[in-house]
C-alpha cells in the first residue's frame, strides 16, 4: 500500500517537502474489520489547519502520521458482518491507497444517486456544508441578495445554485475571468466579480453595483480582502454564514490585519449576525440535504464540476495548488480505477 505522511509542519504556504510518500504491505483485516481500496481521495482546505500544531476543533495530524482525508473506496476483503466485498463506502481513511476499518464513521455510497465521486463533493461534505450554510446559518430567503465567495468551488458552487433556486439575487466572487463566466453562465449567478488584482475598495464598489439593494446574506468562504469588501455592504439584520477563511489559512492574515473597531461597529449598527459553523455538528440534517439535493442532481437542475489529479502521489501538488485557487470545482485525486 501507499500513503502520504506529514513530513514537516509548513511555515506559511505548504511545500512538496512537507509531505512524504511511503509504501508498506497491504494490511489484513482482523475479525470485525474490512479492507478498503481507495478509489477517490477528497482534498479540502481544512487539511491545511490539520498540518499545524495548534489547538482547533480537531487535533492536528502528528508528524509522520497519514494526512487526514475522506475517501470513496471499494471493500475488497471483509470480516465485518455489515460490509460486503464489492460495496462502495465513504470514510475518513486518509491519504492512502488502502485502509483497514472497523466501520466506525463509514457510510455506504449509493451509486444510483450519481457518480460515486460526488459523495465527496456535491452530495458529500461540501454539498452539505453549502446547504447548512445557506438554509440554517444564513437563513437565505426568496427576494434577498446573497454574496458567495469562492463561488465556483466545491461549497460555493452549490451555495450559489441553491440560492438561485430559492429566488435570491446571487452575486459570486471568484478568481479569474473563466471562473466568473462559469458562475454566471452555468451556476446562474446574477453577477460574479473577480477578486484577483482588485483591492478591497475596488471589489466592494463592483459588488455594490451588482447588489443595488445591498447584501442580506454573505456566505463567507475566504476572509481577507473579500470580507473587507462585503462587510460594509451588509444590510440591517444581515446574516454572515462564517464557513471558512481560506485566504488566511497559511498565516497570510498577519500581514493584512483588519482593524477590529470598524468591523465591530458595523456588526452593531447594522444589527448583523455572524455565525460560524462546523459541518460535523450537523450530521442530523445530512439525510434531509440528500433527499433535497440528490433529485436536483438527477434532474439536471444543478451542476457540479471536478478537478481531478491522477494518482495518490499527485495529492500534495494538487492540494498546494487548490489553496491558491488552482482547482476549478471540487478537488479530487483518482487513486485507483474501480
Ligand atoms: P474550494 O473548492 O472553494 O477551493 C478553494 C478556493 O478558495 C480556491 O479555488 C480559490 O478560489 C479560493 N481562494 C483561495 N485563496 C483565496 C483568497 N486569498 N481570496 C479569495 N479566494 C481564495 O474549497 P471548498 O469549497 O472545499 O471550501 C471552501 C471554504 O469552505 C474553505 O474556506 C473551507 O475551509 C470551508 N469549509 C468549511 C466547512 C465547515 O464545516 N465550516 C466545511 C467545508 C469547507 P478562486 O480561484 O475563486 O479564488
Amino acid at each position: 500500500m501507499r500513503r502520504i505522511a506529514l513530513a514537516a509542519r509548513p511555515q506559511g504556504a505548504p511545500r512538496p517537502t512537507d509531505f512524504r510518500l511511503e509504501t508498506a504491505p497491504v494490511p489484513e483485516p482482523a475479525e470485525g474489520e474490512f479492507l478498503a481500496r481507495t478509489l477517490w481521495l477528497s482534498l479540502d482546505p481544512y487539511m491545511r489547519g490539520r498540518m499545524d500544531d495548534v489547538a482547533s476543533y480537531a487535533p492536528p495530524v502528528p508528524l509522520g502520521g497519514t494526512m487526514e482525508g475522506e475517501c470513496v473506496a471499494e471493500v475488497v476483503a471483509s470480516r465485518h458482518p455489515g460490509f460486503a466485498v464489492g460495496e462502495i463506502v465513504a470514510g475518513r481513511f486518509g491519504w492512502t491507497s488502502h485502509a483497514v476499518s472497523g466501520g466506525a464513521g463509514v457510510r455506504r455510497v449509493d451509486p444510483a444517486l450519481g457518480p460515486v465521486s460526488t459523495a465527496l463533493g456535491v452530495l458529500g461534505m461540501p454539498g452539505h456544508t453549502a446547504w447548512v450554510g445557506l438554509n440554517e446559518i444564513g437563513e437565505g430567503r426568496n427576494g434577498e441578495t446573497i454574496v458567495v465567495s469562492a463561488a465556483t468551488g466545491a461549497v460555493g458552487s452549490l451555495a450559489c445554485q441553491l440560492a438561485r433556486i430559492k429566488g435570491m439575487r446571487v452575486i459570486g466572487v471568484a478568481g479569474g475571468a473563466e471562473k466568473c463566466a462559469y458562475a454566471v453562465e452555468k451556476l446562474g449567478c446574477d453577477a460574479c466579480l473577480d477578486h484577483r488584482g482588485a483591492d478591497a475598495a475596488t471589489l466592494s464598489a463592483r459588488i455594490a453595483e451588482a447588489a443595488p439593494q445591498g447584501v442580506d446574506v454573505y456566505f463567507e468562504n475566504v476572509g481577507a480582502a473579500t470580507l473587507a469588501a462585503v462587510l460594509p455592504l451588509m444590510n440591517v439584520h444581515g446574516r454572515i454564514a462564517v464557513c471558512g477563511m481560506i485566504g488566511w489559512y497559511s498565516g497570510r492574515g498577519a500581514a493584512d490585519p483588519m482593524p477590529l473597531p470598524p468591523v465591530w461597529r458595523l456588526i452593531l449598527t447594522r444589527r448583523l449576525r455572524a455565525q460560524g459553523f462546523i459541518i460535523f455538528d450537523h450530521e442530523a440534517s445530512r439525510p434531509i440535504f440528500l433527499q433535497e439535493v440528490a433529485p436536483m442532481l438527477r434532474e439536471g437542475r444543478i451542476r457540479w464540476r471536478e478537478s481531478v489529479a491522477e494518482g495518490l502521489e499527485a495529492a500534495p501538488e494538487a492540494f498546494i495548488s487548490m489553496l491558491e485557487g488552482g482547482n476549478f470545482g471540487k478537488q479530487l485525486v483518482r487513486v485507483a480505477a474501480p
